[in-house]
């Protein structure tokens, strides 16, 4: 069963075998066509020629019959002429003769032989009883009258036999001598001899006796069955004498499922001769025939199978190679040329366009290859080659070494507002800075990919890998020059190192990268992974828990922070700045959620509460007398909603506060990071009546130019600025000519991060106009900004005209 199915199978899937198949059935049809025509024309040819056969059957044997009595009838007249036999006739030497007759008769076979007289009365005779002997004489007697030959065919004992009358002369007849000869198997071996036919002979006893078989060539059965089916009455009535041996009717009969042809002859009324031939073996191809044909077919099937073979052998050799070189193309191997080319035929043209194939997926696999291990942009290995070589590095370099992984600062605003290709050409310096100047020769340098680089330290520790890091921040000092436009870099740089950090690559990676946006949150240059770095950013997880939870029950509040008028030191608003009261931390500080509110998104809802807390704020200092503009910090997520603008709105409404009591603060980059968006948003919350201000100024890639398109009432220079604008001349310069600027363009100035006299006496003479700082009051509950308020008042009021610092001295 299996077998037959693996049979099946393979005939199935094989092209050779259905070649062979297919070419031995085509001969095995040609073969038994062929055969049924030849036997179909043979079998044709031999019954047209089966009467014939028959008759000429019947002559052979009426010509062997006279053969045969012309034998006895010499045999006979040898002893009639004998002298001897003669005198014993003549002296009546009843003895000698019967002697004479015994031995002659024995001599030549016959078994009957009788002494007639020459009145034809028996005088002598050997063998059967003279009773059974004188209607034999009869008949013989009766063709000697009638002038014939005295021989014919007569029953002897039941037997048919040969009986022949000869005249013994002396010279006058003077007796007669008569022999019988038994037919028997020598008459059916020269039967047999002559021709290829069968012969029977019937006997019987009277005219309607039953016939029995007395000799046949046939099987016995057969033999009654023939004799049977020819006993019927259209083999015409016997001879009315049977003076002559008549031929009846040729007939075909049907015997044992077997067709014979038979030739009937009448030798006596009572012995009837059959010559039959049997149809099927007439028609049958004669065997030698038989064997060459089945020869032929042999030797064709041999011949075929070989050659069927050979040719399914050339056709599927070649498609085996073809296939197994597909097969080496599907595993990657396309080195290996394809075998057959030089072949003139279709599987030629086959492996020709293999072999093209071939060559183009070679092509194409260096170029994936490439594509797959380098960056295209920087020329530098990318990821998947940094990882693949970091792992080697680990595997066989037990010393250990360190990864540094660093991304950029406001790579996204350099594309968006320089454009993708100075952003492309800034990606290039950077990686030809850090290949050149900062790290050591067989450190290896990648592209993360987006602006995150790599760079792999072998056999190096924590402390050579800081000193590398610390060179990649002195390299970025300078600014890069690209076209005619110069940018800052700055970039989080984190560490981390084997084998103390991690023990495979994959876990390596991560860690520096942990590292590495560590660092960026913290923004005080390259940080070393730490496990405590790792449990922040678990803490961050449930930070995000925690901080629903913090709104939903009440945590956050909302601090103020006192905004003044630098010429007349009155108190022009203040800034709302959110704290977290953690009930077990303590007063959490916003830089220590709000990023993580920032990447999350968590911001939005944040955003609604600070501002639905201000309006409430708003709405008690109001009541207290006081009239603030508050302002409320935006985030680049706030503006990136576009219902933002409806959701403000709504609470306005909701609370019946004026836009106009609000300034929101939005940094550079939150605008810069999709410029397009914030200023729809930032159109439609300026329509609405809001004040909008640009906090941290000077701290981005925005320049002037560019902020003049924007909807803006004000500007906030950043604290870094203002802090030691005092000491550092290029901080004045630079507050200064915002300030200027500024001014030109029609906004209002704000200097955040006044920590002392010297500076807000250097504001104030460089004009500017609001000043926010601890110097005058640090951000504090909303509570208590009323009695911070009446204080300040009360120390500035008597001398409005001078300096609110000279006051708080
Ligand atoms: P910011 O918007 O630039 O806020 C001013 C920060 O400078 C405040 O820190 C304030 O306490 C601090 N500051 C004010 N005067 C001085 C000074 O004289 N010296 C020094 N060294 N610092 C001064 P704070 O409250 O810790 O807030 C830090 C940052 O957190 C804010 O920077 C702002 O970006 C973010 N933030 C705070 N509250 C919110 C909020 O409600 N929403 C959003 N989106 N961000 C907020
Ligand atoms: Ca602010
Ligand atoms: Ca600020």
């Amino acid at each position: 069963m299996i077998a037959r199915h693996r049979l099946t199978a393979w005939f199935g899937r094989s092209i050779g075998a259905r070649i062979v198949t297919l070419s031995l059935g085509l001969l095995f049809a040609i073969q038994v066509a062929s055969f049924s025509a030849i036997s179909a024309s043979l079998g044709q040819h031999a019954r047209s020629r089966l009467p014939e056969q028959l008759q000429v059957g019947e002559r052979v044997l009426a010509s062997l019959l006279a053969q045969n009595a012309q034998k006895l009838t010499q045999g006979a007249s040898v002893l009639a002429a004998d002298y001897g036999f003669k005198q014993a006739v003549l002296s009546n030497d009843a003895e000698t003769v019967a002697s004479a007759l015994a031995n002659h008769g024995a001599r030549i076979g016959a078994t009957e032989t009788a002494l007639l007289a020459s009145d034809f009365s028996l005088h002598a005779s050997s063998g059967v009883a003279s009773s059974e002997l004188l209607p034999v004489i009869a008949q013989l007697t009766a063709r000697v009258a009638a002038g014939g030959i005295p021989s014919g065919v007569a029953l002897l004992g039941g037997r048919p036999h040969q009986v022949v009358l000869v005249p013994m002369k002396a010279p006058v007849t003077v007796g007669w001598v008569l022999m019988g000869l038994p037919l028997d198997a020598s008459l059916l071996a020269d039967m047999r001899s002559l021709s290829a036919l069968q012969m029977t002979l019937l006997t019987r006893a009277g005219d309607t006796a039953p016939w029995q078989v007395a000799l046949t060539s046939l099987a016995a059965p057969l033999a009654v069955g023939l004799a049977d089916a020819v006993w019927a009455p259209s083999v015409g009535a016997s001879p009315a004498t049977a003076a002559a041996p008549t031929a009846a009717a040729l007939r075909t009969v049907e015997v044992g499922g077997e067709s014979f042809g038979v030739q009937a002859r009448w030798l006596t009324p009572s012995v009837l001769a059959l010559v039959s031939l049997s149809v099927d073996e007439a028609v049958r191809p004669p065997r030698d025939l038989q064997i060459a044909l089945a020869a032929i077919t042999l030797l064709g099937f041999i011949v075929f199978v070989i050659g069927s073979l050979f040719t399914a052998r050339r056709v599927t050799g070649p498609l085996r190679q073809l296939a197994a070189a597909a097969d080496r193309l599907g595993a990657g191997d396309s080195s290996t040329p394809m075998q057959g080319l030089q072949r003139a035929d279709e599987i030629g043209g086959l492996a020709l366009a293999f072999e093209q194939m071939r060559v183009s997926v070679g092509e194409k696999q260096a170029q994936i290859l490439k594509l797959a291990y380098w960056d295209a942009l920087t020329g530098l290995p990318n990821r998947v080659q940094f990882r693949d070589a970091v792992r080697e590095a680990i595997a066989t370099q037990g010393e250990g070494g360190a990864v540094i992984m660093l991304d950029l600062d406001r790579f996204k605003h350099v594309n968006d507002v320089l454009g993708y290709r100075v952003g492309d050409l800034l990606l290039g310096c950077v990686g030809e800075r850090l290949s050149q100047q900062a790290v050591r020769d067989g450190d290896l340098v990648a592209r993360l990919g987006g602006d995150e680089f790599a760079i792999l330290l072998r056999r190096a520790d924590a402390a050579l890998a800081l000193t590398v890091a610390e060179r990649i921040v002195a390299a970025f000092d300078e600014p890069l020059a690209l076209e005619e436009h110069t940018v800052d870099m700055g970039a989080g740089i984190g560490i981390a190192c084997w084998p103390q950090h991690a023990a495979d690559a994959d876990a390596l990676l991560s860690r520096a990268e942990v590292a590495m946006y560590a660092a960026k949150r913290r923004t005080a240059g390259p940080l070393m992974y730490d496990a405590s770095i790792d449990a922040t950013s678990t803490q961050m997880l449930s930070l995000l828990t925690e901080l629903r939870r913090a709104v939903e029950k009440g945590e956050l509040r909302l601090y103020l922070q006192p905004k003044l008028m630098l010429e007349s030191g009155r108190v022009g608003g203040a800034e709302a700045l959110v704290r977290w009261q953690h009930p077990s931390r303590g007063l959490v500080p916003p830089m220590e959620f709000i990023p993580f509110a920032e990447q999350t998104g968590f911001i939005r809802t944040l955003t609604m509460w600070v501002f639905e807390e201000a309006a409430r704020q708003w709405l008690a200092l109001r009541a207290e007398g006081l009239s603030l503009q508050l302002s409320v910090n935006l985030s680049t997520r706030d503006l990136l909603d576009p219902e933002l603008p409806q959701k403000f709105g709504a609470l306005l409404g909701k609370h019946r506060v004026p836009a106009e009591a609000f300034c929101l603060e939005i940094t550079e980059s939150a605008i810069m990071d999709d410029p397009h968006r914030a200023l729809a948003t930032l159109n439609k919350l300026s329509g609405l009546g809001f004040k909008l201000s640009i906090d941290d100024f000077g701290t981005g890639y925005s320049s002037l130019a560019y902020l003049k398109r924007l909807p803006v009432d004000e500007l906030k220079i950043d604290k870094s600025f203002v802090m030691s604008m005092v000491e550092d001349l290029d901080d004045a310069k630079i507050v200064r000519s915002t300030i200027d600027l500024a001014h030109n363009l029609g906004l209002t100035v704000v200097a955040e991060g006044v920590e002392n006299a010297k500076v807000w006496d250097a504001l104030r003479a460089l004009e500017c106009d609001e000043a926010q700082g601890y110097h005058m009051g640090k951000p504090m509950p909303a509570a208590d900004f009323c009695v911070w308020s009446t204080a300040w008042s009360a120390k500035s009021a008597p001398r409005a005209s001078s300096a609110p610092a000279t006051v708080l001295h």
